[in-house]
This record gives structure tokens, C-alpha cells and sequence, in this order.
């Protein structure tokens, strides 16, 4: 593939004035680093996404446009949160640049990655994943609830690639389609796969944060993690329906249960009667929820106008 492609870094940003001049610094030597290499086009940018912070944050960004033209940046009218900010920055980004490469403000995630990453997308990859190979000074508690989220995902049927946050490249072409996929409430680690096309994985090592602290504290984590569950999976409803079925079993079994017992006069006069409509009731409830929720589940994906398929090659158009 002919290099020279427009890069641009969407860095989302929510009360980062600690490390803003820190990680400026740092993108600006690997943006000029990989323009010196002739890898990227001389336009590539970094933006940041000012995503309504408190701080000084923005200011930063502005002073930091205005002396160098390398940076750039957009300002949300208000806090949206993390996914948010980072798809209005993606959905800017689009417009003018042919890679967009998403980070964090904190620099966790390795920026030595992006060279890997640039010889991925030339190789003819759309997207490329980040993926977290080791997590050597993150706390205990972060560790395990990070990696028992992604298998809890796996098992709620979302398909998500382990270990993998929101550090990865995508092509123009990718976030084209991803702009057509009509959803609110965003989890877009689960929404790229989504979208296909040729990708890969390259590994890094995850640091600490340099300076600030965390702007995901549990409440956070927890709201993101539900999000992910319930945007992608209508499985807690199936749950509810297989709850149901197996009560109805259930239900069927102590009906033979008490008629044994009624009929052989160990039975307390209307004691047949109570135990077997609270079961049968339970169970009927339980499966009529069930089978409504079926339907809201139906509802719940027709609503999304995800897209019903993407072509990646039409050989009449060559
Ligand atoms: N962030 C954001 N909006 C928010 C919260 C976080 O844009 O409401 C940004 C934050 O500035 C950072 C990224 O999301 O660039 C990841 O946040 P953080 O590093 O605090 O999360 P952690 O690494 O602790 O999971
Ligand atoms: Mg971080």
C-alpha cells in the first residue's frame, strides 16, 4: 500500500490538566518521529477531545493549537463521558485523516505501539487492536475486576477481544460504516468487531498512570460494564425465559408430588390445593415474562438499525 496516509490521534480528555503538557510532548516526538520516516503524511494531528472537564483542561488544548499546528482539538458542550467523547472525536477525526488511532490522556497504554500498529494498517489491516499483554502495575482489585469483566462479557455472549480497551487504530473506511451504526448508548470495544473488515492484534505492556488519577472510579466501571452487557446482549432475558421453563418443570413435578400424597391420605385438607397453584401460578408468570421480554428483546435490536451487513469488496466497481 502507497504510505504517506493523514494520521490522526483522538486523545479524549475529562480533567487532565495534570498530564496534558506531559502527553502533548510525548505524541508530538512520535507524530514527528513517524513523519520523519516518511510513514505518515506531514497534515497528521493529534486531537484532543475536551469532554466538558473542570479544569483547565481545554485552555491547555487551545494554547497548545495556537503555538503548534500539530495539535488540534474539539470541545463537547458538556461532560458525555468516556465513550462518548471518544466517538465525536473518531466521527471528527474521519474528516480528515485516512488512520485514526484512539488513547487515553494518561499514556497507559504503550504510544511505542503505534509503529506496530501504522506497519499493520499498511499491511493491509482496517483495524488494529491494542491488546493488553501484561498489566504489571495495575492494582490487584483493577486487574481482576478488568479481566473478569471481559470474561463475564464472553459469557454474556458479547463479542469482545480480551484484554483489548479502547487503544486501536481504524481506518476512514471503518469509521465510516461505524457511523452508520444508530445506537446511543456506545460501547464501542464491542462495536468495531462489529463492523469486520481485515484486522489484528499487536500486544503491549500497560504503565501506570503518570500523573492525576483515575477518571473511572468503581461507580464508573461498574455503569460501563452494565452498559456493555445490556447494549450488546438480550441474553439476561433469555435467562429470565429459561428461569421460567425449568420452574414449569418444576411446577409439573410437584403436581404428581401432591396428587401422591393427597391420594394417599397424608394430606392436610386444602394443602394440595394452595402448594400446587403457587407453583403453577409462579411458573406461568414467570414464563409470560419470559416471553415478553423475547419480543422486547426483538425490539430491542430492531431499534438499534445496526447496519444488516457491509461489504468489504464489489468487483464491479474495480
Ligand atoms: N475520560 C473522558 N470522560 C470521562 C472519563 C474519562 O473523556 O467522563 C477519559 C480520560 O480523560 C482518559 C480516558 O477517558 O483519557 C480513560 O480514563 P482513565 O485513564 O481515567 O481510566 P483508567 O485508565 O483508570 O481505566
Ligand atoms: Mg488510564
Amino acid at each position: 500500500m502507497k504510505k504517506n496516509k493523514i494520521l490522526y490521534i483522538v486523545v479524549p480528555c475529562y480533567n487532565e490538566e495534570e498530564v496534558l503538557h506531559e502527553t502533548a510532548k510525548r505524541l508530538k516526538l512520535k507524530l514527528e518521529s513517524l513523519i520523519a520516516e516518511n510513514q505518515i503524511n506531514k497534515n497528521s494531528k493529534i486531537m484532543f477531545v475536551n469532554d466538558g472537564s473542570k479544569d483547565n483542561t481545554w485552555d491547555i488544548i487551545e494554547d497548545l493549537h495556537k503555538n503548534d499546528k500539530l495539535f488540534t482539538g474539539i470541545c463537547l458542550s458538556r461532560n458525555r463521558g468516556h465513550q462518548n467523547a471518544l466517538f465525536a472525536g473518531l466521527m471528527t477525526a474521519k474528516k480528515y485523516a485516512d488512520i485514526i488511532i484512539s488513547m487515553d490522556a494518561d499514556l497507559q497504554d504503550d504510544i511505542d505501539a503505534v509503529d506496530k500498529m501504522i506497519i499493520k494498517y499498511y499491511e493491509g489491516n482496517d483495524i488494529v487492536y491494542g491488546v493488553r499483554s501484561a498489566r504489571k502495575t495495575d492494582t490487584w482489585f483493577k486487574k481482576t475486576t478488568a479481566e473478569g469483566f471481559y470474561k463475564f462479557m464472553k459469557f454474556m455472549g458479547v463479542d469482545i477481544i480480551y484484554n483489548h480497551a479502547d487503544y486501536r487504530l481504524a481506518s476512514k473506511k471503518v469509521l465510516e460504516e461505524l457511523e452508520n451504526y444508530r445506537e446511543v448508548n456506545l460501547f464501542l470495544r464491542g462495536m468495531f468487531p462489529l463492523v469486520g473488515f481485515k484486522n489484528d492484534i499487536i500486544y503491549y505492556e500497560r504503565k501506570e498512570r503518570f500523573a492525576g488519577e483515575s477518571k473511572y472510579p468503581l461507580k464508573k466501571m461498574l455503569n460501563f460494564a452494565w452498559d456493555g452487557i445490556t447494549s450488546f446482549s438480550i441474553k439476561p432475558i433469555r435467562l429470565v425465559l429459561s428461569v421460567g421453563i425449568i420452574m414449569f418443570i418444576i411446577s409439573l413435578l410437584i403436581l404428581l408430588y401432591c396428587i401422591v400424597i393427597k391420594i394417599l391420605g397424608k394430606a392436610v385438607s386444602g394443602w394440595t390445593f394452595i402448594v400446587c397453584s403457587i407453583w403453577i401460578l409462579g411458573a406461568v408468570q414467570m414464563l409470560a415474562i419470559g416471553l415478553i421480554g423475547e419480543y422486547i428483546g426483538k425490539i430491542y435490536s430492531e431499534t438499534k438499525q445496526r447496519p444488516r451487513f457491509i461489504l468489504s469488496k464489489n468487483l464491479n466497481d474495480e
